[in-house]
This record gives structure tokens, C-alpha cells and sequence, in this order.
């Protein structure tokens, strides 16, 4: 989708550090860390947000989340970390193309 950050990424035409990348959804580094490591895993197809997408994207949803429990020692979380989703302006979602926040690397404040 025009106007996007992460389409735009996805294409390269906004530089990132791209941890790992599938056709179906890529890992980069949030560029505002709030944890020691703080990636984004991000769909290919451009959903907004979470109340509007199709069975097939939570399915997708779902197998981000069971590779990124298969990636924990490359992506530096071996010892716990966070996945989180902002949905909508009070959550505080700044980019409206669903993705995941995977925090971790330390001990991360109790919620
Ligand atoms: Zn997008």
C-alpha cells in the first residue's frame, strides 16, 4: 500500500536492518528501541489492523509467532522475551500495518 513505512521497507525503498525475511512476513529492528532487543515482525500483506483481518492473516499471525519461539537464539531472546501488538491511536500504533513486537535480551519490566 502507497504510504506505508513498512510496505516501503519491504520493497527497500526505505532502508532497514533486516534480521529475517520469508514471502510471507520479515523481522527488522525497531529503529526506537524500549528493550535491549527490540524487532519487529512484520506480514508481507498490507492489514492495518488487527479487527479487519481474515482468518488467513491469524493464521499467519500465528505461524510468526511459533517461528520467532524457533529463532529465539538468533534473535538474541534465549532467556524470555515479549511479543505485543498495538492496536489503534490509545495503544499507541504509529505504523497502521499489523505487526509484532518481540522484546527481550534482558529482564524486561513486569506488565
Ligand atoms: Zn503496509
Amino acid at each position: 500500500m502507497e504510504d506505508c513505512v513498512f510496505c516501503a521497507i519491504r520493497k527497500g525503498e526505505i532502508p532497514s536492518t533486516k534480521v529475517y525475511e520469508d514471502k510471507d512476513f520479515m523481522i527488522i529492528k525497531d529503529i526506537n528501541p524500549q528493550a535491549k532487543v527490540h524487532l519487529l515482525a512484520i506480514p508481507t500483506n498490507h492489514v492495518p489492523y488487527l479487527d479487519i483481518m481474515t482468518d488467513d492473516g491469524a493464521a499467519l499471525l500465528g505461524k510468526i509467532i511459533l517461528k520467532i519461539s524457533k529463532m529465539q537464539e538468533e534473535l538474541g531472546i534465549t532467556d524470555g522475551y515479549r511479543l505485543v501488538v498495538n492496536q489503534g491511536d490509545n495503544a499507541g500504533q504509529t505504523v497502521n500495518h499489523v505487526h509484532i513486537h518481540i522484546m527481550g535480551g534482558e529482564k524486561l519490566k513486569d506488565i
